[in-house]
């Protein structure tokens, strides 16, 4: 499986992604906001783009599929929950569906709500995983839940599907947010043991090279994945001094999750 992080030097610091089969130059174009530079990217490596998919309905993921499919004439594939909310999908996925680019590709579908309720994540079928999240998992950070979505549903996104991956999958979100995150970790749990250095290596970074992270460092820097840390709590309880001794998983999540929104 070969793969392309692109860039798309917008103010919502998309990134877009090809994915493509070694062997026949087939690739899948992941929310190709940007469908010109998709296409010169595939282009240069001699791609020939068959498939678009849309990890969920909102503009900025779906916005070049119109002049993407007149390019290429490639299929369109979302959550099947998205039908009316995207328009000329081909193929609506379900969980457990398997999405094959070329000879060699295999792409599993996860139904991952939360940021919005008709969200899909994919799981590549290689010896190391790698998961494109779109807005559902940021590096160091969660998607928020103000366009469509619901914050019990991406708690429950998270706690059983994306914390149960191998600690080297690999993760490609769906946009540039790592610094800001890291902020928001630091923010919340001062005595982090990885954020610091990470922040000052990202912080002036080339997002055209950026940092691909894996599950195993999120379990580190995100505090989304960092429930039962102790200084998290103690910082939570701060915020919400009627916070349980013991807080459940899921409150801490939500509780951060709202404070994340006015952070
Ligand atoms: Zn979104
Ligand atoms: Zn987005």
């Amino acid at each position: 499986m070969l793969v392309e992080q692109i860039y798309t030097e917008n103010a919502y610091r998309n990134f877009n992604y090809l994915i493509a089969c070694p062997e026949t130059g087939e690739a899948l174009a992941i929310d190709p906001l940007d469908h010109r530079k998709c296409l010169a990217a595939a282009e240069r490596r001699g791609w020939t783009i068959t498939q678009i998919l849309n990890t969920h309905e909102h503009g900025d993921h779906t916005g070049g599929n119109k002049a993407m499919v007149a390019a290429t004439g490639a299929k369109l594939l979302a959550h099947h929950g998205a039908k009316d909310k995207i328009p000329d999908i081909d193929v609506g996925l379900k969980a457990g569906d398997v999405i094959k680019v070329g000879k060699t590709v295999e792409l599993e579908s996860l139904d991952t709500p939360g940021h919005t309720m008709s969200h899909v994540c994919l799981l590549s079928r290689t010896d190391t995983p790698a998961l494109f999240c779109g807005d559902t998992l940021f590096n160091a950070g969660a998607g928020n839940c103000h366009g469509g979505g619901h914050p019990e549903e991406l708690y429950h996104s998270f706690a059983t599907q994306l914390a149960k991956l191998p600690d080297e999958t690999l993760i490609y979100p769906g946009h540039d947010y790592i610094a800001g995150n890291l902020k928001f970790t630091l923010d919340r749990e001062p005595d982090n043991a990885r954020a610091p250095a990470l922040l000052g290596e990202v912080e002036n970074q080339d997002p055209n090279q950026a940092l691909v992270s894996t599950l195993g460092l999120e379990k580190e820097i995100n505090t989304f994945f960092r429930l039962h840390s102790p200084s998290v709590i103690a910082r939570l309880r701060e915020a919400f001094p009627d916070l349980p001794e013991e807080p459940d998983e899921k409150t801490v999540f939500l509780k951060l999750r709202e404070l994340r929104n006015s952070w």
